[in-house]
């Protein structure tokens, strides 16, 4: 695996450039940021009309703006959603008022510790608007009449997802799902779209055994309708992710799905911490991002999620000091790394049965001794034995990684150099794989037993 130089850099310029979009969960902000990111990727666009249901919710008018502010008295802006996209509570409705400052208070927002942070508020399914602004500049607002305008729509339409879909051999998939309903909030979540993005166009330069589908969808509401339209075939969903939070100071994070040993949960959790010593893993609780629909107990898909600090976890959460500075080159590229990382196991674990189990076959003859491609051949060896005494189709070579604790890479290698000399067969799961080898164990006794001679003598 390499990554190109400045590849950090590269992500950053990225989030740098989704930042100011003002997103929400339907509207020009979202349908911009999906043409941004299909000018490196090429994305399927869906609409989801305004009003369909999906499960127990239903699309929302589409909400857009074109500008809101407060004006006092001099006719001076003291809340100007022109300034900073978290000014406005998102899908506030239209509003054109002149009020006293009493009446506009229970429709400012400030954050409840930091008087210099902007919070972000959202009022989706609840007709309302609101203001968010700096806790000092509220403090300084003085009695007298205000002007308030915002000039929004709420009209049917409809919400907007992106698919990028790359097909692999198996039309087993990985899913791979990230929000895109954040206005100006930087780690979360134009880190974890930038880093989709570019996970894209990597997988898209690999051969890839199993198919890839990266799901670029407004929080809850779009993965609810994304899964509405994909109930048919879920059962294809063999590996999934969620990214987000990926940018900021806190190590690296895999949050468990909801079934807790999933394939994806080895992997995950085995590809962070042989990258780095401080990564954690967590177990799934429903509080977070999509894995809370995703892993809902109707589809309880192996989903599991890739991120950083968690939900509300880091101090600028949901506030305008989750800004461009709070993400780092090199976290983004960390973490871009890991999302790398995890595709190469999935597309690496296999599952094999061992076709010689009768003693340790003769490697010699095979010309599996020596060394290649730089391995110690007693490396190499030694990775081959563990693999043939382990394969009788329960264990993945990331299980015999694990109980050997041996490298992944050289087990993985070994085990298809064992398939080319035909000692190994692939095997699909670890159900499969145990009959298959009980039957390569049984075929194989001596034809007739005794009982079965005498039976025939008689
Ligand atoms: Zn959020």
């Amino acid at each position: 695996m390499s990554i190109p130089a400045g590849t950090g850099a590269e992500l950053h310029a990225f989030a740098t450039r989704l930042y100011p979009i003002c997103r929400s969960i339907t509207g020009n902000g979202v349908r911009e940021t999906l043409r941004l990111i299909g000018e490196r990727i090429p994305l399927e666009m869906q609409e989801v009309r305004s009003g369909s249901k999906v499960f127990d919710w239903e699309v929302p008018l589409e909400w857009n703006i074109d500008e809101a502010y407060v004006r006092d008295g001099d006719g001076r802006k003291v809340v100007d959603f022109g300034a900073h996209n978290l000014h406005l509570v998102s899908y506030s409705e239209p509003v054109a008022q002149q009020m006293t400052l009493a009446d506009l208070r229970p429709n400012l927002h400030v954050h409840r510790h930091n008087p210099d942070w902007i919070p972000y508020r959202t009022s989706y399914y609840r007709r309302s608007w609101g203001f968010c602004l700096r806790g000092r500049d509220s403090d300084r607002l003085r009695e007298g009449k205000y002007d308030v305008r915002i000039a929004s729509s709420l009209q049917p339409g409809s919400l907007t997802y992106g698919e990028f879909v790359l097909p692999g051999r198996s039309r087993e998939e990985v899913l791979l799902f990230t929000h895109i309903c954040h206005p100006s909030l930087a780690n979360d979540n134009a880190s974890g779209m930038a880093i989709a993005t570019w996970l894209g166009a990597w997988l898209g330069s690999q051969p890839r055994r199993y198919s890839y589908r990266i799901v670029f969808a407004p929080g809850t509401i779009g993965s609810l309708c994304w899964l509405k339209r994909n109930e048919k075939r879920l059962s294809r969903v063999r590996h999934g992710l969620v990214l987000g939070l990926l940018g900021d100071s806190a190590p690296l994070t895999y949050k468990r799905s909801r079934r807790g040993d999933a394939e994806i949960d080895r992997i995950a959790q085995y590809a962070l911490a042989t990258l780095d010593p401080q990564a954690r893993s967590i177990p799934f609780e429903p509080y977070g991002y999509d894995e809370r629909q995703l892993c809902s107990p109707g589809f309880n898909l192996p989903v599991g999620r890739l991120t950083r600090s968690v939900n509300d976890g880091y101090a600028q959460y949901h506030s305008s000091a989750d800004d461009l500075a709070l993400i780092s080159h090199q976290q983004l590229e960390a973490s871009f790394h890991a999302c790398q990382r995890i595709c190469e196991i999935i597309e690496a674990d296999r599952r094999y049965i061992n076709l010689s189990p009768w003693g340790e076959p003769r490697l010699g003859k095979r010309g599996l001794y020596g060394a290649v491609g730089g391995n110690s051949p007693a490396m190499r060896e030694h990775a081959m034995l563990w693999l043939l005494n382990q394969s009788d189709g329960a264990s993945s070579v990331l299980d015999i990684a694990q109980r050997s604790d041996r490298p992944f890479d050289m087990l993985s290698q070994a085990a298809t150099e064992l398939e080319k000399a035909g000692l190994f067969r692939e095997v699909r799961n670890a159900a499969s794989g145990t009959t298959e080898f009980r039957k390569v164990v049984s075929r194989a006794k001596p034809r007739k037993s005794k009982a079965k001679q005498r039976r025939k003598r008689q």
